[in-house]
């Protein structure tokens, strides 16, 4: 499985000089799995790029979208995804059981609300919503996902991906908590984790930030590395960046993760992902 990044930040795109390092563009993840499948997770303004890669080759033309939950930073980049212009493509959706509703509110609507030119029901690609993966795991040409609900305002779901022995997490907007909701406890996140070769979470705070920010559905780095330590993951990979954060403040949040890592769980591998990085898994 090859794992790369078009989009690390959280809440809104943030391009400039401070963020060319880790990046500016909101959540998108392209997996490459069996057979030269391509997954892609989710629609935030990352996916503009990968879709103009994608449609300059043509042996992708079945893609499958998963989508977190609605928030607008994990669906703004979907009306300028290339792909769904092209007939010859087939974009297979699942996630969030409304994550069409999401994507669709991207653009103008039957009754002309004027969000966008182009209207939903006039792309060319053939999208489909399979809604199955928040009841049973999906199986992608072997490569088998199971979902788990996050701990975010308004709902959401994180992934795990099994290909052979081989296993990745990916869970961002999730906010680890012992107070949390049902089935959503830091202890049932470890489970979800376990063993697993590469853990993506969310990390957009500091824990003093944490103190006026509680409730807003997002982790601090240091629940993170514990809950990757807990889970005896070998890889944690710090997602979802606060938008405020400049790259070297990134970097620092990068440094003191490796610190506590060292000292909770020597072998754990922690780094900050970084727009356009590919991860051979
Ligand atoms: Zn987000
Ligand atoms: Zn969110």
């Amino acid at each position: 499985m090859k794992i790369k990044f078009w989009g690390t930040r959280g809440s809104i795109p943030v391009p400039g000089k401070d963020t060319t390092e880790y990046g500016g563009n909101t959540t998108c993840l392209e997996l490459t799995i069996h057979g030269n499948k391509k997954i892609i997770i989710d629609a935030g303004t990352g996916i503009r790029a990968l879709g103009e890669k994608i449609a300059q080759d043509m042996e992708h033309n079945r893609l499958y979208l998963l989508i977190t939950h609605l928030h607008w930073d994990h669906n703004l980049g979907f009306p300028f995804f290339p792909p769904i212009y092209d007939p010859s493509y087939t974009i297979l959706v699942d996630g969030h059981p409304l994550c069409l509703k999401g994507l669709k509110n991207t653009f103008d609507n039957r009754m002309g609300d004027g969000y966008f030119p182009v209207k939903f029901d006039d792309l060319n690609a053939k999208i489909e919503f399979l809604g199955k993966i928040k009841e049973s795991p999906l199986d992608i040409n072997d490569t088998l996902i199971e979902s788990i609900e996050l701990q975010h305002p308004q709902g959401g779901l994180g992934f795990k991906f099994h290909e052979g022995e081989k296993k990745l997490v990916f869970l961002t907007d999730n906010e680890l908590r012992e107070d949390a909701w049902i089935g959503r406890t830091p202890r049932e996140y470890e489970k979800f984790c376990q063993g697993v070769d590469i853990l993506i979470h969310d990390c957009q705070y500091t824990p003093e930030e944490l103190d006026i920010r509680r409730g807003w559905g997002h982790s601090d780095y240091r629940s993170v590395v514990e809950l990757a330590c807990r889970a005896e993951v070998k890889k944690l990979i710090l997602f979802h960046h606060d938008p405020s954060r400049k790259d070297h403040q990134v970097k620092e949040i990068e440094e003191r993760c490796i610190e506590i890592a060292q000292n909770l769980q020597p072998g754990l591998i922690v780094e900050a992902a970084k727009e356009q990085a590919e991860i051979e898994l």
